[in-house]
């Protein structure tokens, strides 16, 4: 498909700044004493719900979740930004050491799409890294560090600031990001803001951290670098629009043409030579215009944290936003707050997206019988 080289934002340079990742809501409730939400997590109400007997907020409900979370979680190698050791696995390592010779740049480029696909990426697509969408500072673990022990202070609420406030650099001659949307499960969706809902974004998060780290290594094992990341390090959203994967929604999620918001992102940075994708303009004027009539995302909002306003602006709805980008801002911390009452991310917005292209809506009971 011949796509047209159009910049699919509008931005105001004068006020645009690269994100401090202090303010995202995860982070900002550990410091920010103004938020209802200081030093609340998504456990707070968990054991009441449990007992309230609530379909979908079962005790084997909470244990789909956390379980999915597990190897997002526990596996150190997830979100590596380099190989320290070269470790035999049995099939030698010299012949890892120097850099593939890859003289067809087009061709490689659709075999490191075909290898993400095989490690299980749904969408794939590449582009230049711009600079803009990088997080000035931001959480960074250290390599070979599990999520879950990186992030133990964090989570106990004891972190300080220079914790989640360390300069995030790329490195020099990381020109390209590769870009992977993970379908999220139709029919655990379908049953938000219940708990099947939030496990099907959480075993997303489980199969992006799998997918990285094997192409992370496929890109090591030919000589070259790869930085493996989740939500860690960059913004997602736009440069998976600039990798041509969709448009930016209402809702404040990635719309595929695919599965609409029905998907999480991860991305690797690497030195490899790669051809970068268009942004896919056609799909972006599509959801701009659909956008601006349909409000299905805001009403299903409980917390009424997405607009209904007609028109995008640039008037970021609260400082956990970032302002210079004309946009529907979402306000963060409403949804946020709709979280620790809900026990676990909503996905609501995702659910009622007529993008996401559920065939069937279910009863979280329903979900579990559906054979
Ligand atoms: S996740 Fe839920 S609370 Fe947050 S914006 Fe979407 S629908 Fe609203
Ligand atoms: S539900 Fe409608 S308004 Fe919201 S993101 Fe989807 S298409 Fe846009």
């Amino acid at each position: 498909m011949v796509r047209e080289k159009k910049n699919p934002y509008e931005i105001d340079e004068t006020n645009y700044k690269r994100f401090k990742q202090k303010y995202n809501m995860l982070f900002r409730r550990l410091w920010d004493k103004t938020l209802p939400t200081y030093q609340k997590m998504i456990d707070t109400n968990l054991e009441k719900h449990i007992e309230s007997k609530k379909e979908g907020y079962s005790r084997v409900d909470f244990a789909l979740v956390a379980a999915a979370w597990t190897v997002y979680e526990r596996f150190p190698y997830a979100f590596t930004w380099e190989r320290k050791d070269l470790i035999d696995i049995g099939y030698g390592v010299n012949w890892m050491k120097t850099k593939h010779l890859i003289d067809d740049t087009e061709s490689f480029t659709d075999t490191i799409k075909k290898a993400a696909k095989f490690y299980g990426a749904s969408l794939v697509g590449i582009a230049d890294v711009n600079e803009k969408w990088i997080y000035k500072t931001g959480f960074r673990r250290p390599d070979d560090v599990s999520e879950a022990e990186s992030k133990k202070e964090v989570r106990e609420g004891k972190a300080v600031d220079y914790i989640y406030n360390q300069k995030i650099e790329i490195p020099e001659g990381f020109d390209k990001v590769i870009v992977m949307g993970v379908e999220m499960d139709e029919d655990a969706i379908s049953t938000a803001p219940t708990q099947p809902a939030a496990a099907a974004s959480a075993i997303a998060y489980s199969k992006m951290a799998f997918i990285i780290s094997c192409l992370g290594e496929f890109i090591r094992n030919l000589g070259y670098r790869a930085i493996q990341c989740g939500n860690d390090t960059a913004l997602s959203i736009p440069l998976a629009i600039d990798a041509g994967l969709g448009a930016l929604g209402r809702n404040g999620l990635l719309l595929t043409p695919e599965f609409g918001p029905r998907v999480r992102i991860c991305k690797v940075f690497t030195d490899l030579p790669l051809i970068s994708d268009m942004p896919n303009q056609g799909f972006i004027e599509k959801i701009k215009n659909y956008c601006k009539t349909c409000s299905r995302c805001a009403e299903a909002c409980e917390p009424e944290a997405i607009t209904k306003d007609e028109n995008p602006t640039f008037k970021p709805a609260t400082i956990s936003n970032n302002p210079g980008v004309k946009k529907y801002y979402v306000d963060v911390e409403k949804c946020f707050e709709f979280w620790v009452k809900n026990s676990s991310d909503c996905g609501n917005c995702i659910m009622a997206c007529p993008f996401s292209k559920i065939k069937e809506f279910l009863s979280p009971i329903e979900f579990w019988n559906k054979t």
